[in-house]
Parts: C-alpha cells; sequence; structure tokens
C-alpha cells in the first residue's frame, strides 16, 4: 500500500485530465462538424439559387428575343443579329453558346418556306434532313452565324425526341422550356460536350395564344438558346468550388447516364466524402438533381479545426501535472524516510551516548572511590593504621587556625614511649612493631570524638589533637593514656610485657587566641615531653600555650 500511494494521486489526476481532454475534445469535434454541416447546407442552397438566378435571367434574355419578333418577320436576318449581337452574350450571359430562331412549317408551306428562305439571302437553304414530313422545324436563324454554324441551317429539330417534347412544352405552354441532356459535338476534334437548349415559342402577331389549342393554332416557331453545361457552372463560380464536388443530373434520378455536370473528374463523390446531399430544382419546366459531396480538403477550407490542438495540449497537460504530483508525492515520501532515517539513527546515537555516560559515571565514581582510598591511605600510618604525620599537620594547621580565630581552648598531647630502644633490644622489631599497634589503638580509644584526632608523629611518639579541650579535661585524657598503656598486657610467648612500658606526655592547651605559628605549640609540648623525661618518665607533665610564652 505504501509502494502504491505516490502513484495514487498522479494516476488519479492523470485519468480525470485525461477525462477531461476528452470531454472538450468531443465537444469541439461536434462542434466543428455542426460548422462544416451548416457550412455545407448554406454552399448547397447558395448554389442552387445562383443557378435559379442565372437560369431566370437567361428565360428574360429570351423572351427579349421573343419580343423582336412581335415586331418583324423571323427570317429578318439583319435585324436579328443587331439584336443578338447588342445583348453582348459574352459579357451578360456567358454560357449561352448560340440563339437561334425555328420556324413551325407544316407540310403544305414547305415549298413557300424555302421560296422565302432563299428569298431573304440563302440562296441555296433547303430543309435537312431531305425527306417528306408532316411538320418541319427547321432553323432559319443563328448567331454566332460562323463557322460550323453555318451549316446548321434548314436543320430540322423536330425528329429528336428530347429536342421536340422540349419544344411541344413550350409551345402548349408559352413558358421558357428547357429540354433534357444533350450532347453536342462542336468540333470533330473535341469530346461531345453535355448540355441542353431552351426554347420559347412565337405564335402569329395579333392572334389569340391563351389556350393550349390557339396556341398550337397559332404558333409561328421558337426562339431558342444553346447552353453548354460546363461553360455554364465555369461561369457562375469560374473555379471549383473549394472542396466541394458538385454535379448535377438530368431529371431526379441521378445515374451515370443522366450526368449533366459533374465538377470531378470521372465521378461525381468522393469515396472519402463525409457530407454530400442533393437537392432537386426545377428550371424553365425542367428538373434537374443537383449533388453535392465534400471533399477531403473541405474541412481544411471551412472547419476551424482546434481538435488535434486540443488533444496535443490536453494530453501533455495531463502528462505534465500526473509528474508534478508524482515529484511532490514521492518527493514527500522521500523526507519522510530520511527523516525517520535519522530519527532511528539519533536514538541509536542518544542509546550509545547514554551507555558512554553511564560507563563514564561508573569510572568517576571508582576513580573518586580510589582518590578516596589513596586519600585516606596518604593519610593513614601504615604500621598502626591511625592517622600518620602528613595528616596531623593538616588537622593541626586548620584546627589551630579556628582556634585563633574563635578563642575556643585548643588542647595537644604529645607521647614518647619509655626506653623503646631496650624493649626492642630485649623483644625484636617484630614485637616492638605489635607494642607500637597496641598503643596507637589504646591512644585512639582515649581521644575518641569526632574532632579529636589520634596520630603517629613518627618512630615511637605519638600525638592527640583535642579541640574545644581545656587543660583539665586533656591531662585527664592523658592520664587515661598513660594508664591504658601500663593496663595493655602485650602478649609474647604466653607472657605480658605491659609491666614493662610506660610513656612520658605533654599536655599544651592554648586558651585564648594569640598570633602564634602551631610550630611555636609543638615546640612547647615537646618540652613538656622533655620535662616529663627528666623528671622521671611514665607522668604527664602540662601547661597553658600563653602561660609559657610570657615566662
Ligand atoms: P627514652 O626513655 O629516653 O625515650 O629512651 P628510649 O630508648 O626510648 O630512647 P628513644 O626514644 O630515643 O629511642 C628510640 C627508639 O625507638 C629507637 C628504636 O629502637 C625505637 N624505635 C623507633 N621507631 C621504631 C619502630 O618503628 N619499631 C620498633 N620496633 N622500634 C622503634
Ligand atoms: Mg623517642
Ligand atoms: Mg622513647
Amino acid at each position: 500500500m505504501t509502494r502504491i500511494r505516490p502513484f495514487l494521486l498522479p494516476v488519479l489526476i492523470l485519468a480525470a485530465m485525461l477525462c477531461a481532454t476528452w470531454l472538450v475534445w468531443n465537444h469541439e469535434r461536434q462542434n466543428t462538424s455542426n460548422q462544416i454541416r451548416s457550412q455545407f447546407d448554406f454552399l448547397l442552397r447558395e448554389t442552387v439559387s445562383r443557378i435559379e438566378q442565372r437560369m431566370a435571367s437567361y428565360e428574360r434574355m429570351l423572351r427579349g428575343v421573343q419580343g423582336l419578333f412581335s415586331a418583324t418577320e423571323i427570317m429578318e436576318r439583319n435585324n436579328f443579329r443587331d439584336y443578338i449581337s447588342s445583348l453582348q452574350l459574352d459579357a451578360n450571359f456567358s454560357g449561352i453558346q448560340a440563339i437561334g430562331v425555328l420556324e413551325w412549317v407544316p407540310e403544305k408551306q414547305k415549298n413557300a418556306h424555302v421560296a422565302a428562305m432563299r428569298r431573304f439571302g440563302a440562296s441555296n437553304y433547303a430543309i435537312k434532313p431531305a425527306g417528306q414530313r408532316e411538320v418541319y422545324t427547321p432553323i432559319v436563324q443563328f448567331e454566332p452565324y460562323i463557322g460550323s454554324n453555318l451549316t446548321l441551317s434548314g436543320l430540322d429539330q423536330w425528329p429528336d425526341p428530347v429536342r421536340r417534347l422540349a419544344m411541344e412544352k413550350a409551345r402548349d405552354s408559352g413558358m421558357p422550356v428547357i429540354s433534357g441532356m444533350l450532347r453536342f459535338s462542336v468540333d470533330k476534334d473535341t469530346d461531345a460536350k453535355t448540355g441542353f437548349i431552351m426554347y420559347l415559342p412565337i405564335y402569329a402577331k395579333g392572334q389569340q395564344h391563351d389556350s393550349v389549342p390557339t396556341r398550337r393554332a397559332h404558333l409561328t416557331g421558337w426562339v431558342f438558346a444553346v447552353f453548354h453545361m460546363h461553360d455554364l457552372m465555369a461561369s457562375l463560380y469560374g473555379e471549383q468550388l473549394p472542396g466541394l464536388a458538385l454535379a448535377i443530373y438530368d431529371g431526379v434520378d441521378p445515374s451515370a447516364a443522366s450526368l449533366l455536370y459533374s465538377s470531378v473528374d470521372g465521378g461525381t463523390t468522393s469515396q472519402h466524402s463525409t457530407i454530400s446531399a442533393n437537392e432537386y430544382l426545377v428550371v424553365a419546366e425542367h428538373s434537374w438533381t443537383l449533388s453535392m459531396s465534400t471533399l477531403d480538403d473541405f474541412d481544411v477550407h471551412f472547419g476551424h479545426n482546434a481538435n488535434l490542438l486540443i488533444v496535443i495540449a490536453g494530453t501533455s497537460l495531463s502528462l505534465v501535472l500526473a509528474l508534478l504530483a508524482w515529484l511532490l508525492a514521492s518527493g514527500r515520501a522521500r523526507a519522510m524516510r530520511l527523516a525517520n532515517t535519522m530519527t532511528s539513527e539519533l536514538h541509536k546515537k542518544i542509546d550509545e551516548y547514554e551507555v558512554v555516560q553511564a560507563l563514564m559515571l561508573k569510572a568517576e565514581e571508582a576513580l573518586v572511590e580510589s582518590n578516596r582510598k589513596l586519600e585516606s591511605l596518604s593519610a593513614t600510618d601504615g604500621l598502626t593504621g591511625i592517622a600518620n604525620r602528613r595528616r596531623f599537620d593538616e588537622v593541626l594547621a586548620k584546627e589551630y587556625s579556628r582556634h585563633s580565630r574563635s578563642g575556643v581552648e585548643l588542647s595537644l598531647i604529645l607521647l614518647d614511649i619509655d626506653y623503646f630502644k631496650a624493649f626492642n633490644d630485649c623483644y625484636g622489631h617484630i614485637i616492638g612493631d605489635e607494642c607500637l599497634r597496641q598503643i596507637a589503638q589504646v591512644i585512639a580509644e582515649c581521644a575518641s570524638r569526632a574532632a579529636d584526632l589520634a596520630a603517629r608523629y613518627g618512630g615511637e611518639e605519638f600525638v592527640c589533637i583535642l579541640p574545644e579541650t581545656d587543660l583539665i579535661a586533656a591531662v585527664a585524657i592523658a592520664e587515661r593514656i598513660r594508664n591504658g598503656i601500663i593496663a595493655r598486657a602485650i602478649p609474647h610467648s604466653g607472657s605480658s610485657v605491659a609491666d614493662h612500658v610506660t610513656a612520658s606526655l605533654g599536655v599544651v592547651t592554648a586558651r585564648c587566641s594569640a598570633d602564634n605559628s602551631s610550630l611555636a605549640i609543638l615546640s612547647q609540648v615537646d618540652e613538656l615531653l622533655y620535662r616529663a623525661k627528666s623528671l622521671g618518665r611514665n607522668r604527664v607533665e602540662h601547661q597553658y600555650f600563653e602561660t609559657l610564652m610570657e615566662s
């Protein structure tokens, strides 16, 4: 779970962002498709409307030609030519190949017609094809009257069913009518061109033509215009429509046979076209089917296609955000791991430190203990176990200065064993040492208060420091020591040597503070001890310290 957690948020963000991208993309796609569709519909309607307008203008033009014949004879070539040239077909009615006039000639008027035509200037005029028919509709006027058009004069249109159908409809309705699809071979070199002819009937001057019978009865001919479909469409659009394929079929059934016009070679609709639609239009009493479809590049021309941009930008943004989130999440995890490692290392260090500290504490205690032992050793006499001379000097200096400040009495006892040389000589040093130990014990027992100090002064001499002790009490203690030594039996080979051991003692008491050093009091107590020796030994001599100084 903890391994997955850093990836959870980035994956969620990625999914959400991709989802959002898809939504925007889809919306844009539908938008684009709607835009393209409405653009297409608009272009389709516009194309139909252009064709209808153009055809209407052709109709008006043809009605003008028709009007010409309400004033002149059908065969007046010069009038017709002037009128047509005044129309400026190329500039104003491009798409029209030619304009002409047909005359309605029943069989019984044929000869008169031919004669009249020859009289008007066409000297070798004849109705083509030759042969006897019930009725003829030869071309009597044709503009422009040049090139191959010259051979069209006198050509009978009636035998052709497509032309005849349109001519009949125009005759009966009095309205402009266009024929079905025709193929014109203009030159021998070029392919036949598809097109149609628009007919408008001419009725006899001053006669009624408000019903089908009267129209049939008074028909004298037709004015007609020839159209090549391709030229007509080119005049509408110049170049072909960008991104669109346009086809026009004759009638309501789009098939290859009825293809009147196609803007793309070899077919009507592109295989890849996304949108296509058919629209029916009725021009001059005739039905056409207009088929329009989009080509591959229609989207480029009309769609503001932001789809690819959205996909690229959306996906990139999703990836960047997911990456950021991952960096943040994993960075936090990394930091946590680092912190944990550091914390546990710190704990380890603290444990180690505590162990070291405990060891140091123990070592310190051991050091203090050994110092204490060393100190007590250095302050203790090795033989007797009581304080040594060094310790005595320290305590004496301290107690003497205390006495000097406070004035409280301080007493000092100095003891020397009598004839100890002889004792040693008699019993030997080992026994002598034992004797020293016994005497030290006696002295320690007698000067036993906490403040008292019993010490070996050197050889077989001992001292006692008795703070806050007056001379009487000090002498009492000294006497107790002297008697204690006598009383103490020194065991030796089953006999006691106590009778042979005595000691002489000097006692000094400092009473009030005096500016003397501890050396002076020591020398005085030594003197008292010497006095005790000289007065016979085994006795105590005592004195106040200042008394001695005064005397
Ligand atoms: P006096 O009564 O005058 O003091 O005579 P004394 O023989 O005791 O003379 P002194 O005090 O001068 O003698 C010191 C003797 O003490 C010398 C030595 O044999 C003995 N002595 C000193 N230190 C020791 C010791 O540590 N052990 C033993 N066994 N004898 C000692
Ligand atoms: Mg001595
Ligand atoms: Mg002695």
